[in-house]
This record gives C-alpha cells, sequence and structure tokens, in this order.
C-alpha cells in the first residue's frame, strides 16, 4: 500500500509494482509490473487483467502498489485495468485477510468467494461478434484474423492465444472492443446489461404553454379514448399541481391499466402529444411502494428498542434473545431507520431460505429503494448491481445471506444478525468455510459498528458471551399481541405401536388433532427432518440394502421420479425390480421421509390439500415462492416439510404443528445435536399459533422421558442451556473450547488413515495428546470416492496462540503431503469452527 520508496535502495525508482490476489489457492500475493500508461491511474482495489502461468488470463485484485520487484522471479506487466475507481475497498482487504488467517485458506479463495463472477473475467471468458455492429473501421490483420474466426464460432481468450500465436492479445481484444466490433460474452450474459421500462410523458412545451394546452383539449373531446388517458395521466402524475411531475413520466403499463387504449396512447405519441422513452430501473421492483401506515411498537418492544440503543453505549455487541412472534423483526426496523438517519450503511443477515419470504417485502415497503437485496438465488448481474449500487450510494441498506460479509461497505454502522443460531450461516464446501455471524462480527469490528444477534434460541456460544457479560443482552419474551406460545405435547409412539393404534407413521393422536384442525378450516405444518420417500430399500429375502457406489450411505428410495438417489453425491438409478443380491421381487422401503408422509397422508386425510416443501420440491427459482403462496392464500391448507418449514414462516393460520422423528434430531452423533435439537422443534413449534388462536403441538417420540424434550415442551432455553453448558465444560467443547476439524481424504482407505496416524503423530507431542484426536473414521467414510479419515484439534480459549497453532498445522500438513509419493493424492481440509 505504500508509495514510499528508497531511492539508494531501488535502481529505478520509477518502476511501478502491483501485489495482487488472484482467483486461485495460492498462499501468496502474486507480482506484476505496471506499465508506464497506467501508473498515474494504479491503485489499491482496482481489478486488473494479468497473465498468470504460460496460457491463463484472468481478473485479480490490486492488493497493494509499491516498488520492489520480486525476488526470484522476474515480474510479467499487467494487461490491463478493468476499473478507474476500486472495486475492493480497503475495509475489505481487511477482512479478506483475516479470513485467509482465521479459515485457513488463501486470500485468492476470499476473493473467489467474495466477488460476483460477473466481475471477474477469466480465460474461460468468451468473445463474440457484436451484432449490433454498424462502425466502419479499419482492422489489423490481427483483428480481422479474429473477426473471421468469430464467424464461426465465439472463442475465449485462451482461443484467441492459441490463434494469434502470442500471449499478449489484450492489446487487440481492446481495441475490437473500442470500436464496438465484439463483445466480451459475460458483459453480454451477465455485465452492466440494466433492466430497462418504457415510459411515458407530456411533451415538455404542452405544459409551458396554457394556450397549446386547451387547445389540445378541445381537439380531444370528440376522442374519447385519448381523452381518457390524458385525463388519467394527469391524475396519476398530479401535473398540474406540480409541472415538475411531468418529468418523472408514468410507466406505459401503468398508464394502460384500468383498460385504457393502447392504440389510443400510440396516437397521442404520433401526434406529438406524448414522448416516449425509457429508463433504466433497478431490478428491485420500485413500483407499488406505498408508504404502509405506521405500525406502532408494542410496549415490550420499545423497551427491548431502548435497551438495546442503551446497550450500545457501552457494548458492541448486543444479543437479542426473543421468543418466536416477539416481533423481532420490527425491533430491527427501527434499529436500521436509526442507524440510516446517522448516515451509516446497515447490513441485515438472513439465512438463506428466510429471504425469500414475508421478512423481505415488509422490509421493502419500510425501506423502499435504499434497500438492496443480495441472494444467492440471484443472478449475477443483479449481484453486480448490489456491489456497485453500495459503491455508489444507491444502496445505504442491504439484506443478504451469508454471502453479504464480502460486500464493498466502507461505512457500517450496523449489522444484525437474525436467526443467529442457523448452521446455514456457515459454509462448509468450498473454502473459505467461514461462519457469517462470526464473520460479521469481526466486519463489524472493523467498521466501528454495532452488532445485534438476535434468536428466539440463540446458540450456546452467543448466549455464553451474553450471559457472561461480554455483550449486551436483550430479551423478548412474549409474543405480539394477543398470541401465546403453543402448547407443546409428546406423543408415545411405542405405546401406539404396542396398542396398534399407529397407522403407518402417523399416531392415532397427531391424525385426530390434525383431523380438528383442518375441521376448523386452520392449517397445519408437520415436520419431518428427512425428504426422499424412504431412506432406504431393504431385501425381504436376503437383507441386501442398495448403496451409493461413490458413498458409504445408502440410497434414498424416491417415489415420485422413480428413483434411488445418494444424497451426498448425487448419484441416481432406476428402482430396482428385483434385488441386485439374490434376485427375489421383495424390495422394501424402510422408514420414511416427507414424500411418504405426504402420499400417506392423502390417503387417510382426503380432506386435506397437502403441499410438499424439501429440497426436490423448491429446486426452481420460483417454487418456493409458489408454495409460501398457495399455503398462504389458503389454496393448500398441510405443510409437509423438512428444515426449511421451520424457519421464519409466519402465517396467521396455523394453529397445528407435527413434529415425526424427533428422536433421530436428538439422537445425532454429533456434539451439537442437542442444541440443534432443541433449536429445530422450538423453532417448529413457533410456527403455530402466531395470532390470536393459542397453537398446539404434538412430537412423536419413542421415548417421552427425553429430558430435552421436556425442556422444548416448558419452552424453557434457560434449563437446557444450563444442561448443555455443564456438558460442553466437561468435555471440551465450545464455548470453552475452540475447534478446529481436519479431513484427511484420499481415494485410498489405508492412504488417508496411514497419511491422518503420521499426521497426528507430528502434531501431538508439540501441542500436548489431550489437543489432538483422533484419527477417527466419521459415520460416512466415503463420499464422492474419497475415503474421509477425521482429526479433531482442541483448543482452549485463552493461554493459546491460535494463529501459531494454524500455521504449525498448515507447515506440517505441507510437510507431509511432500514427503510420501504416496500421499500425492491425499487432500487435507481444515474447517476451523465446524458448525
Ligand atoms: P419473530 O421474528 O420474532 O418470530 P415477527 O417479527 O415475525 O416475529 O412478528 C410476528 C408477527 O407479529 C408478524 O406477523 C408481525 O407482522 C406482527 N407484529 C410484530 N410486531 C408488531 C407491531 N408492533 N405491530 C403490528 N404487528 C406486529
Ligand atoms: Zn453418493
Amino acid at each position: 500500500m505504500s508509495l514510499e520508496f528508497n531511492n539508494e535502495e531501488y535502481q529505478n525508482e520509477q518502476t511501478l509494482f502491483v501485489d495482487v490476489i488472484l482467483p486461485l489457492p495460492l498462499p501468496l500475493l502474486y507480482t506484476y509490473r505496471v506499465p508506464r500508461e497506467f501508473s498515474d491511474k494504479i491503485k489499491q482495489g482496482l481489478r486488473a487483467v494479468v497473465q498468470f502461468g504460460k496460457k491463463r488470463v484472468m481478473t485479480a485484485i490490486i492488493a497493494a502498489v509499491h516498488h520492489n520487484p520480486p525476488k526470484i522471479y522476474e515480474a510479467k506487466y499487467l494487461l490491463d485495468l478493468l476499473d478507474e475507481s476500486p472495486t475492493v475497498n480497503s475495509f475489505q482487504f481487511r477482512l479478506f485477510e483475516w479470513m485467509a488467517s482465521y479459515y485457513m485458506c488463501t486470500q485468492g479463495e476470499v476473493m473467489n468467494a467474495a466477488i460476483p463472477s460477473g466481475l471477474k473475467l477469466s480465460s474461460e471468458s468468451k468473445i463474440q461478434l457484436n451484432p449490433e455492429y454498424s462502425g466502419n473501421y479499419e482492422f489489423a490483420a490481427s483483428e480481422q484474423l479474429i473477426l473471421d474466426e468469430l464467424q464461426k464460432k465465439n472463442l475465449s481468450y485462451n482461443d484467441v492465444m492459441i490463434l494469434l500465436g502470442k500471449k499478449a492479445i489484450h492489446p487487440i481484444i481492446k481495441s475490437l472492443l473500442a470500436k464496438g466490433a465484439v463483445i466480451l460474452f459475460e458483459e453480454l450474459k451477465d455485465k452492466y446489461s440494466p433492466k430497462v421500462i418504457s415510459k411515458v410523458r407530456l411533451r415538455e412545451e404542452i405544459l409551458e404553454s396554457k394556450a397549446l394546452f386547451e387547445e389540445i383539449f378541445h381537439k380531444l373531446e370528440k376522442k374519447e379514448k385519448q381523452l381518457n388517458i390524458l385525463l388519467r395521466y394527469m391524475q396519476l402524475t398530479q401535473v398540474q399541481k406540480d409541472k415538475n411531475n411531468n418529468r418523472l413520466g408514468i410507466a406505459k403499463n401503468i398508464l394502460l391499466k384500468e383498460d385504457a387504449s393502447a392504440s389510443a396512447l400510440s396516437t397521442l405519441i404520433k401526434n406529438n402529444i406524448f414522448e416516449e422513452y425509457d429508463q433504466v430501473i433497478s431490478r428491485f421492483a420500485e413500483n407499488n411502494l406505498k408508504a404502509e401506515q405506521e405500525i406502532k411498537l408494542s410496549g415490550e418492544q420499545l423497551k427491548a428498542k431502548e435497551e438495546i440503543l442503551e446497550s450500545f453505549k457501552i457494548k458492541d455487541v448486543t444479543l437479542l434473545h426473543g421468543i418466536t412472534g416477539s416481533g423481532k423483526t420490527e425491533v430491527y426496523i427501527e434499529l436500521i431507520k436509526h442507524a440510516l438517519q446517522g448516515g451509516s450503511q446497515v447490513l441485515l443477515l438472513l439465512p438463506e431460505i428466510a429471504l425469500t419470504t414475508q421478512i423481505v417485502s415488509r422490509l421493502h415497503k419500510v425501506f423502499g429503494s435504499k434497500m438492496g437485496i443480495y441472494h444467492s438465488k440471484f443472478s449475477d448481474n443483479e449481484r453486480v448491481e448490489v456491489w456497485r449500487g453500495i459503491i455508489s450510494g444507491k444502496f445505504s441498506f442491504i439484506i443478504g445471506v451469508r454471502s453479504s460479509v464480502f460486500l464493498p461497505f466502507d461505512n457500517l454502522g450496523l449489522v444484525i444478525v437474525d436467526e443467529e443460531h442457523e448452521s446455514s450461516y456457515k459454509q462448509y464446501d468450498p473454502t473459505p468455510r467461514y461462519h457469517a455471524r462470526d464473520t460479521a462480527l469481526m466486519l463489524g469490528r472493523f467498521h466501528h459498528a454495532k452488532v445485534v444477534l438476535g434468536s428466539a434460541t440463540p446458540s450456546v456460544e452467543s448466549y455464553y458471551q451474553a450471559t457472561t457479560g461480554k455483550w449486551g443482552f436483550v430479551k423478548l419474551d412474549k409474543r405480539f399481541g394477543e398470541a401465546q406460545l403453543p402448547e407443546i405435547l409428546l406423543v408415545d409412539t411405542l405405546r401406539e405401536k404396542k396398542f396398534k393404534t399407529m397407522r403407518h407413521d402417523f399416531s392415532s393422536v397427531l391424525l385426530e388433532d390434525l383431523t380438528l384442525c383442518l375441521d376448523n378450516n386452520e392449517q397445519a405444518i408437520l415436520f419431518q427432518n428427512r425428504r426422499g420417500y424412504a431412506p432406504y430399500l431393504n431385501c425381504e429375502e436376503c437383507a441386501y440394502i442398495p448403496k451409493c457406489t461413490a458413498c458409504s450411505v445408502s440410497l434414498t428410495y424416491h417415489m415420485h421420479s422413480g428413483e434411488l438417489r445418494c444424497h451426498y453425491c448425487g448419484f441416481t438409478e432406476k428402482l430396482p425390480q428385483k434385488c441386485d443380491a439374490c434376485g427375489a421381487t421383495k424390495m422394501k422401503p424402510v422408514g420414511f421421509g416427507t414424500e411418504k408422509l405426504e402420499d400417506d397422508l392423502k390417503l387417510f386425510l382426503p380432506q386435506a390439500r397437502v403441499q410438499r416443501m424439501d429440497l426436490d420440491t423448491t429446486r426452481n427459482k420460483n417454487a418456493y415462492q409458489n408454495i409460501i403462496q398457495d399455503f398462504e392464500s389458503g389454496k393448500t391448507n398441510v405443510l409437509v416439510g423438512t428444515q426449511m418449514v421451520t424457519k421464519g414462516l409466519d402465517f396467521d393460520k396455523v394453529t397445528f404443528v407435527g413434529i415425526f422423528d424427533a428422536d433421530r434430531i436428538i439422537h445425532f452423533p454429533d456434539f451439537r445435536a442437542a442444541e440443534r435439537a432443541f433449536q429445530v422443534l422450538s423453532q417448529v413449534s413457533g410456527r403455530a399459533g402466531r395470532r390470536g388462536q393459542k397453537g398446539k403441538v404434538l412430537i412423536q417420540t419413542a421415548n417421552t422421558n427425553q429430558n430435552l424434550l421436556h425442556q422444548v415442551i416448558k419452552h424453557d432455553y434457560e434449563g437446557f442451556y444450563q444442561l448443555e453448558l455443564a456438558e460442553r465444560e466437561k468435555f471440551n467443547y465450545p464455548p470453552f473450547y475452540r475447534i478446529i476439524k481436519i479431513t484427511v481424504k484420499d481415494p485410498e482407505k489405508n492412504i488417508a488413515q496411514e497419511f491422518a496416524e503420521a499426521y497426528v503423530k507430528l502434531l501431538a507431542p508439540e501441542l500436548g495428546s489431550k489437543r489432538v484426536l483422533g484419527p477417527e473414521t466419521p459415520l460416512i467414510d466415503r463420499i464422492r470416492n474419497n475415503y474421509l479419515v477425521d482429526i479433531f484439534i482442541k483448543l482452549e480459549k485463552d493461554k493459546i496462540n491460535l494463529t501459531t497453532v494454524k500455521e504449525f498445522l498448515q507447515r506440517h500438513s505441507s510437510n507431509l503431503l511432500q514427503s510420501d509419493k504416496n500421499y500425492r493424492n491425499v487432500h487435507v481440509v481444515f474447517d476451523v469452527d465446524p458448525a
């Protein structure tokens, strides 16, 4: 970053170099030389086009400008600059650096995740002829060569290099671009193709002259359709009151609503009364934004808001523990308004799935066009628009999924993480394996911003921070309005099985309550955390179970598609007609998933209008939204689903929730199982009775004595927390210890095992054997043809220099990888703070 230099040390003090972050997993930044023509423009944060290795051309981010040539290689010239002003700012650099170091990956990997691909150019970027080219430029021979080839097919940067037999092709392509003869494919597909709407307005001179205006009215007296349009225009825009309104015009489709005639409007345009023009608009619809009538915070909400603002004075982070339906969103809204009024930017993080729903439209109504939405289902175009919109100041408030921590904020005042306990904030794969909540905390720190974490079921770690005084702690323990928390009851499935009152997987009690609910014209949610029809097939003759060929898991039976599917690698095969092992035709589905519940329910309760919501039914962009809408409008009245139905949904008429197979969630072999179970069971229960009517929840279990279930029934978060915390302390888990999970992968089982053992032998003596656990074989020890072995590093929160330990782990891993050619396929994956 420093532009200072030392004349004595460098012979040619004029030469500028840059260190860049390449979108590659390289441990070091790479240095390029800056061509003289760019020396005035060069600065940190610009995107540059560089060549890396023999063939590859890619977009890099300039991280530092200096005068130090690299010591061991000759720096190549960078080929081009893509920006005039920075795409990445200094806050982001700091964050990227922190993430790379904390999550044990490279800055290139962070950058790759951070920057929307619409802002990247790679060797794969395609060049095509510009269909709209109409110039008559002279082309150089090399340019003509490219154009001729483009007549046949689109070319990548690599193709062009091969075609011309040289690497420095960028100036040629740039010249073709400048002449408008070609376009970069990404530019056509993604970059800056803004959304345009067609608008009309009155010709300026008509408004300027009263006489002219009256004349036109007179002329139109007999032309009713045209007159109607003119009157409608005046009414909608109120131009008589304020002439300036005319400049804003009106969208054609709005003017033409209510059977106004399109041909009449065309005539008006033809006769120079109206003019037609295009306006670039944001992709995030701005029309229909009526200012909602003010919502007033309830007494409790107001108190919570005041307490949070109070806690901001002395603490940077505050946990808002607000029960389901307490109206946290309204509290957030007030905090956001407050921060925006103070002139700073605001980020609200939401779990992936919550973003497509009700909360977004609620916030949009309040914040309108200031608000940008950053969602992984959005096109690259939309992501680039948000990125640029933050830089330009158009968006001061962003609501987004985990990757929005990467956005180019330069003045964050407030970060809110809703549903902070959600494990989907953690990215498992690929690197960076980061936790968006923890990253948001760091982001907040860099900006000196305040951070609010909100949840009805806080993570044990956050609750610990809040109740030990490190963070502020605010409670909201009443539901909004008249609503009360639902009544939760357990159903003993063992007993029902004994008395043969179960119908398939439905207990008689559950079916009765569900029937009652539907008879009352109310709605129900059924939760089973397993998709597909049955988790596996089993041959009744020889007990054979079909397994995935690439993973050590059984294949899930999906009835609707007639397939067996691997939920780990996506492998599918047709449903076998007979057992592959013994040939008998007695393959029987065992266990149950959402598909089976849906199917059985249609049989048992024909009056139920069932919709299923899981990964399989929500793959299309709008599927999720449609399911929600159908349920909201009453078209359907039972929603059967996986985790998806537990998150943030807010429906008036849901009075019953049924939970299947809670036991499997509780007994999942992981130290977070109890926490997860408490959260998911409380959250799904929280969907019931969110308005006047008190809701009811039934949990089916084979063991009604479980402590955790009784904590859920009593809405006893505190009780759950105290017991769980004691366990965590006893067995050295977070929040007392930090965990780094190391997974060794290799196509050969014994090599993975051998490597892991050798690695542990290197680590244990230095770290102490109490801190190094394993190697152990995970429950699923083979995925996509790779065998997995886990090692867990447990580190005390204090007394340990984390950075040193991480470097130590990485150094020994790379040394070991190089020590034996048998290890050439081994992959070592570090997961810091696994969720
Ligand atoms: P939470 O996220 O805490 O579970 P929500 O924010 O979804 O709760 O609020 C629950 C319901 O109560 C929503 O339908 C919301 O519109 C309504 N609500 C909350 N606060 C208010 C208020 N002050 N005025 C009117 N309606 C409110
Ligand atoms: Zn598989």
